[in-house]
């Protein structure tokens, strides 16, 4: 059984999780809707009441993130996030999992478990793992994760994607 299976018998897995929001690019948007042949899987939304003042004042930002949010919101301080099911869980979870091919996922979906910042520094961040399933990070990685060099492949081309906000891919 794979550790994403036996997550799921022990807790909400990472895609159930209601305070998850999964941010897209444009290239994600593109590639959901080539499959899914609808608009409907996401909106663009406002960060909650508490955040707009961080993500609307550039001096507020993590600097290590900067790059990243000023590419994710618009104008309006909106940003593109997967939209959820009645129950909080994510549109695309089903009992099997994802029901988007790896290629179509979201690219901080595939990321995960990676963290990363503008400078293209990759790190293990994953907080939803049941940490009793698995030895140490390298393990992750084996049973979850893209080799490191995948994963900044996928960084590099989210970057690209975000520098390309506005443009219809
Ligand atoms: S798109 Fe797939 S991998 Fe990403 S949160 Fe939703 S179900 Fe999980
Ligand atoms: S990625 Fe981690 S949190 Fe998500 S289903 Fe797999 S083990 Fe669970």
């Amino acid at each position: 059984m794979s550790l994403c299976e036996q997550c799921a018998r022990l807790q909400k897995t990472c895609c159930e999780r209601s305070d998850v929001e999964v941010a897209l690019t444009e290239g994600d948007i593109s590639r959901i809707r080539r499959f899914c042949r609808t608009d409907d899987f996401y909106h663009r939304l406002r960060v909650p009441e508490e955040l707009v003042a961080t993500y609307e004042n550039p001096e507020h930002h993590d600097a290590a993130v900067a790059v990243y949010v000023a590419g994710l919101f618009d104008e309006q301080g909106r940003r593109p996030i997967l939209r959820k099911q009645d129950n909080g869980f994510c549109l695309f979870v089903a009992d099997t999992g994802c029901v988007l091919p790896r290629e179509v996922r979201p690219l901080v979906c595939r990321l995960y478990p990676y963290d990363w910042n503008d400078q293209h520094k990759l790190w293990i961040q994953a907080p939803y793992c049941p940490r009793e399933l698995y030895a140490d990070e390298t393990d992750l990685v084996l049973q979850i994760g893209d080799s490191q060099e995948v994963a900044l492949k996928l960084v590099e081309q989210l970057y690209e994607e975000l520098a390309r906000k506005g443009e219809q891919p």
